[in-house]
């Protein structure tokens, strides 16, 4: 741990948290909670990472909860700026990776603009660790050779506008979507528009890497039946694609409470080789 290097007075460590279980933060996060004297930290932040930070350090929570609206970007931005300026030693920390769907780059052009001396410490997106506690591999020799991480939510609430679905139904294999719960209907018609299968697998991690981890198992057709039947809550990933199937090898944590796994990937097939329609209309 000495080697790593210090939080200094005037800095801001802009950090990731990973997805929720603590020990999946890196020891430059860890170095950052015990050092800070301020540590900014969003909703998706665990409890249990908050109480690993030095007993004097104060705690800014800057995020939504319980209904009150959330702070605004521009006045965490602020914030960072007045108490690195002030002299704190400033963490600013977020769920998962900080340049993740988390806004990361705008808070560090913000330093850098107001000439703040700042590091960032990547973390363990959801996208990634969710899906290897949900045990479904990102990328697998049997299925696909590329993934796309995709948002849900644009700009203006909707799905966002910049995504051309045709083609990320035809190039992506597998698709990990990040704030989709309220729009998995949306989403699987897109998907079916653009010619994937009906009976394509489909999971739904809600609260990855935590105590309270569900995985719903379900298809491109389905999903949105399957979910409003399902206690489902957020956080949650959506992941579209082949490699949900071979979670029947790779659940370790079902394991862990007696599921049987199985190595059998005789049923799981690369994209390429399934039938496709994409001489849809529209
Ligand atoms: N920077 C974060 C993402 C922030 S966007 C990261 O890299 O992970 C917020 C979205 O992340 C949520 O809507 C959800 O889709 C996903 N997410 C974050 N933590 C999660 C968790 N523990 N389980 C499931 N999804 C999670």
């Amino acid at each position: 741990m000495n080697r790593l290097p210090v939080l200094d007075k005037g800095w801001v460590w802009l950090a990731g948290a990973g997805p929720g279980d603590p020990g999946l933060i890196s020891l430059l996060t860890l170095r950052g909670l015990q050092q800070a004297d301020v540590i900014v930290y969003d909703a998706l932040v665990s409890q249990e990472i908050l109480d690993m930070a030095h007993e004097a350090a104060v705690l800014e929570y800057a995020g939504k909860r319980g209904g009150r609206p959330s702070a605004k970007q521009s006045d965490i931005s602020e914030r960072l700026v007045e108490l690195a300026r002030a002299g704190k030693k400033v963490l600013r920390l977020k769920g998962g990776d900080p340049l993740v769907f988390g806004r990361g780059g705008e808070e560090a052009r913000y330093l850098v603009s107001h000439g703040i001396p700042f590091r960032i410490i990547p973390g363990i997106t959801a996208g990634v660790g969710g899906l290897a506690y949900a045990g479904i591999p990102l990328t697998d020799r049997h299925t696909n050779s590329a993934v796309t991480f995709l948002t849900g939510h644009g700009a203006d609430g909707g799905l966002a506008k910049d995504i051309d679905w045709d083609a990320l139904a035809k190039a992506s294999p597998v698709v990990v979507i990040y704030m989709a719960l309220s729009r998995v209907g949306l989403i699987a018609q897109q998907f079916l528009k653009s010619g994937r299968p009906a009976e394509e697998p489909v999971a739904v991690i809600s609260r990855a890497t935590t105590s309270d981890q569900v995985v719903l198992e379900t298809t491109l057709g389905r999903c949105e039946d399957d979910l409003k039947k399902a206690k489902i809550e957020a956080p949650a990933m959506i992941v579209v694609g082949e490699v949900v199937k071979l979670r029947a090898g790779l659940d370790w944590l079902g394991a862990l409470g007696g599921k049987k796994l199985s190595a059998d990937v005789s049923s799981v097939r690369p994209q390429g080789e399934r039938k496709m329609d994409f001489d849809h209309e529209g």
